[in-house]
């Protein structure tokens, strides 16, 4: 018996004045930070939440986070973290999927109004009983929404103590939707082991610094996995200060990263990009790279490929090697990881983790093993500690992705003789040309090490004759030029003819979810 909860709860025993959140000028250490997730708790249970009884929370990355998160699980009730760029209408989705009874949401800024999105979906769902603003100003005992009370008001009066419910360790913890990049939303139930056992393992891959420090940029969105574990999870199993940013700017990220003093950081690809992007185009003097880069001795990419070519280029400005983990909301989320302290290789998504299986089967679920020369390449499936219970009432989504322990994950993928595995690409972006599979993924390293692009995606999309043909959507480097002809001839060089890009369409922007992967279905449909 135990819950995810300790997580904190350790902290605030053993290093109570240790800083665990720092947002703009507030610095709140474990102890009070444990104290206001108790009255959380109490405050749960004085609305009538019971152990399994869901909790949905809408929040950027802020203190609030973390308060109702702890505080939902302490109580013993299953947290539902939500999107925060979602509308009305799919707010009221996960809340009726979920059968959630309370929702907390942070107002938000008048631009994005969360607070009055979540509240209209609230309204809509039979189930939810309470809902509780987050306001932007902390402390704010009046809501901006009528009808609403704060976090604040309502916290009032509860008591800063609390029992934690001992949950059994196969209990759901939290429900994570997924992340939208395919299909309806389906909410994966991990439970507290399976959310336990992914930060501590997170936590055992991360360089330490060698004075000690462990201050982590924590940018990646806390609602999604990638962010949940690995930076808050594990974040505090190891006692660090979590720096909170709940908005990525490569700007305002070096501003911190130098203020802070930030040892870690974890993102997505298109957050390195943005950090590169800051530290070239700032003005000379504006930051003290040095310095910075002195300091951050772990990097972590994952969530979508990162590219070869920005990886070399990060590591040069920044002296520190990025680490590459792959893994999906479905699997809590760490299942390998390409750890240079034990070997790495490039563009490799590593071995699989401390008590993690991976192989690569076909569709019908048989393993592909090795034949003659050929590495083996195949769909990864996964199975330990990590894979979760399973979708949230979707018994035949379930048959079909989970057997004998094993999660299929739809990423094709080749290992090596060294055990090393190399996504290829996920199975749905996969584009087939006049009878040919493409993987789009391929084709973008080669377009990135174009000296004038700076970012690419490739897509399939409808042709009369080939059934689908290849289309890059490409962002220039700032003050560089580049002709349609001068990419698709650099491409046609590199690439066999079945594989490089016929349309070339320039974009300043790419369409990106709220995590940082560029949503191809939206390029496609585009
Ligand atoms: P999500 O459930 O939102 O975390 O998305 C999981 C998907 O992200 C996986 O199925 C992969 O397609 C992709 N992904 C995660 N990490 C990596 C990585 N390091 N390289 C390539 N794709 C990745």
């Amino acid at each position: 018996m135990f819950n995810l909860s300790v997580l904190l709860e350790d902290g605030a025993r053993s290093a109570p004045e240790k800083e665990c959140l720092v947002f703009g000028e507030t610095r709140l250490n474990y102890a009070i930070t444990d104290m206001i997730a108790n009255q959380v708790a109490n405050l749960l249970v004085s609305r009538g939440i019971r152990p399994g009884d869901r909790v949905a929370l809408a929040s950027p990355n802020l203190p609030y986070f973390p308060f109702v998160y702890f505080g939902a699980l302490k109580a013993g009730a299953v947290v539902v973290p939500l999107n925060v760029l979602l509308t009305p209408r799919e707010i009221a989705y996960h809340l009726e999927d979920s059968g959630a009874k309370a929702v907390f949401a942070f107002t938000g800024s008048p631009e994005l109004p969360l607070g009055q999105r979540a509240y209209e979906a609230f309204n809509q769902v039979d189930t939810c009983e309470t809902f509780v603003d987050m306001p932007a100003a902390a402390g704010a005992t009046e809501s901006t929404i009528e009808g609403a009370q704060t976090l604040w008001a309502a916290l009032d009066g509860q008591p800063g103590t609390f029992e934690t419910v001992q949950s059994s360790a196969d209990d759901t913890a939290v429900i994570i939707y997924t992340s939208g990049t395919t299909g309806k939303p389906k909410g994966a139930e991990l439970s507290h082991n399976n959310l336990m056992m992914n930060a501590v393992v997170a936590s055992s891959l991360v360089n330490p610094h060698p004075d000690g420090r462990d201050v982590a940029l924590t940018v990646l969105p806390l609602f999604h996995i990638f962010g949940q574990t690995v930076m808050l999870n594990a974040a505090l199993y190891r006692h660090a200060t979590m720096v909170l940013m709940p908005r990525f700017d490569g700007d305002q990220a070096l501003e911190l990263m130098q203020k802070e003093g930030v040892t870690g950081f974890a993102g997505v690809p298109t957050m390195y990009w943005g950090l590169l992007n800051a530290a070239q185009n700032a003005e000379p003097g504006k930051y003290d790279l040095e310095s910075i880069a002195s300091n951050v001795v772990d990097a972590v990419s994952g969530g979508s490929a990162l590219p070869g070519q920005l990886a070399e280029d990060f590591t040069k400005l920044f002296g520190v090697g990025i680490k590459e983990g792959y893994g999906l909301s479905e699997t809590s989320p760490v299942a390998s990881f390409n750890n240079p302290a034990t070997g790495a290789k490039t563009g490799s998504i590593g071995r699989p983790v401390w008590g993690v299986e991976m192989k690569l089967i076909d569709p019908e679920w048989n393993e592909v093993v090795k034949e003659g020369d050929g590495d083996p390449v195949g769909e990864i499936a996964i199975r330990g500690h990590l894979i979760m219970k399973g979708y949230h009432n979707r018994p035949e989504v379930n048959a079909e992705v989970l057997k004998d322990g094993w999660f299929r994950t739809g990423d094709i993928a080749r290992r090596d003789e060294d055990g090393f595995y190399f996504i290829i690409d996920r199975s749905k972006d996969m584009i087939i040309r006049g009878g040919f599979n493409v993987y789009p993924r391929e084709v973008e390293e080669v377009l990135m090490t174009h000296e004038a692009v700076s970012l690419a995606a490739v897509v399939g999309v409808p042709h009369d004759t080939h059934g689908e043909e290849i289309k890059a959507f490409v962002i220039l480097k700032d003050g560089s030029e580049a002709t349609a002809e001068d990419i698709t001839s650099f491409a046609r060089e590199r690439l066999a003819a079945y594989k490089y890009p016929r349309e070339i369409e320039f974009r300043t922007e790419l369409p990106m979810t709220s995590t940082g992967k560029i949503l191809k279905r939206e390029l496609r449909d585009s």
